[in-house]
């Protein structure tokens, strides 16, 4: 709290400081966050508009067939992202045909040398190995805010359930990306006590999105009062300090900030940005304004992997078991249809009682 109230100033200087020693200050990574499955969300986070209980106007989806994700992958990458962060609107992972679907996008994404992030809701540590197989380099659950907080915005699931999920993509060797979202009418106190919930892990995450929320009517915080930019440069400088190795990421809420106090957050540590003019279901600056920013502060965009080594995409069981039966079925069906056998009706005789 100590560090979080100092002279604004002084605090990004000390955070530009310490950014310098663990990061290259010119790179800023663009990454690209795709919405797979839009909406009918049963969770009842205050802030999002894809929770099915609240009567918000976007449009929902079931999840994108694995070409099309591939063709958006390859899009964003034309177009400088080099990290691809699929999210779906589900309250957990399901075993199911959903879930191969996203194990193949996985595998197609990191095929392409992205670094694939996905954000589905609650993970066993088997569905995380599953994942990591595939070639998964980050999964992304957010605490949102503090512990103490967090139940005033969320009711459905606790805290510690997040925790849970959070501990299972790290005992799948899988890089964690987790943050929260300032704004929701939280203290100062709570904002700290979300930085104190990293700091109580074993190993905090390695990557840290920093949000402002963007209230959206029919939600139940749409009248939130927007923050002011300071309160997201001091938040971004605050965290870069508490975690020196962890990407800051500058995440939801950009729309409301000018060039030049996003300036101020690449400088207190930021070191990532969502391209592309959706954040899954909320608005983002267009891509060309980022190009010209990055090109007037003199910002390179990062390369994919500049962090950790990419993971391998190894074979998928399920999915290979899965194809070969769908082969299989196919086949028959085809000598069916082309077969000319006609099969003869022949009843069947009923033995005479003497002779049983
Ligand atoms: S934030 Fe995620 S879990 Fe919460 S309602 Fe939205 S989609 Fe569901």
């Amino acid at each position: 709290m100590k560090l979080y109230k100092k002279p604004l100033l002084e605090l990004v200087f000390e955070a530009a400081t310490i950014h310098r020693q663990f990061h290259n200050p010119r790179e800023v990574q663009m990454s690209s966050l795709l919405s797979i499955k839009t909406g009918g969300c049963p969770e009842d986070c205050g802030y999002c508009p894809q929770a099915a209980r609240y009567h918000t106007d976007i449009e929902t989806h079931k999840i994108m067939d694995v070409d099309e994700v591939l063709d958006q992958a390859k899009n964003a990458k034309a177009n400088g992202s080099s990290r691809l962060c699929m999210g779906a609107a589900w309250r957990e992972v399901r075993d199911n045909k959903d879930f191969d679907k996203v194990v193949e996008m996985v595998q197609g994404v990191n095929d392409m040398d992205m670094e694939v992030c996905c954000t589905l809701g609650m993970l066993t540590e088997g569905q995380a190995k599953r994942l990591k197989n595939a070639g998964l380099f980050a999964y992304n659950h957010n605490l949102d805010s503090s512990k103490e907080f967090y139940k005033d915005v969320i009711s459905t699931r606790e805290y510690e359930q997040r925790l849970g999920t959070i501990e299972n993509a790290r005992k799948a060797g899988i890089s964690v990306c987790s943050g929260g979202i300032i704004g929701m009418g939280e203290s100062e106190e709570d904002r700290i006590g979300l930085l104190m919930s990293y700091m109580e892990m074993e190993t905090p995450p390695e990557s840290i999105p920093i949000n402002a929320l963007v209230a959206v009517e029919g939600t139940p915080l749409e009248d939130q009062k927007p923050i002011e930019q300071w309160e997201l440069i001091r938040m971004v400088a605050t965290t870069r300090i508490a975690f020196p190795e962890s990407v800051v990421r500058l995440s939801a809420g950009r729309t409301k900030m000018n060039m030049e106090a996003q300036a101020l957050c690449f400088m207190a540590g930021a070191g990532s940005i969502f391209a592309g003019d959706k954040l899954l279901t909320t608005p983002n600056p267009e891509f060309n304004e980022d190009q010209e920013m990055f090109s007037i502060l003199g910002l390179l965009p990062k390369e994919s992997f500049a962090d950790a080594p990419q993971p391998e995409s190894k074979p998928d069981e399920i999915n290979i078991e899965k194809k070969r039966r769908e082969t299989k079925r196919l086949k028959e069906l085809e000598d069916a249809k082309s077969s000319d056998t006609i099969h003869k009706f022949e009843p069947r005789t009923i033995k005479s009682v003497d002779t049983l």
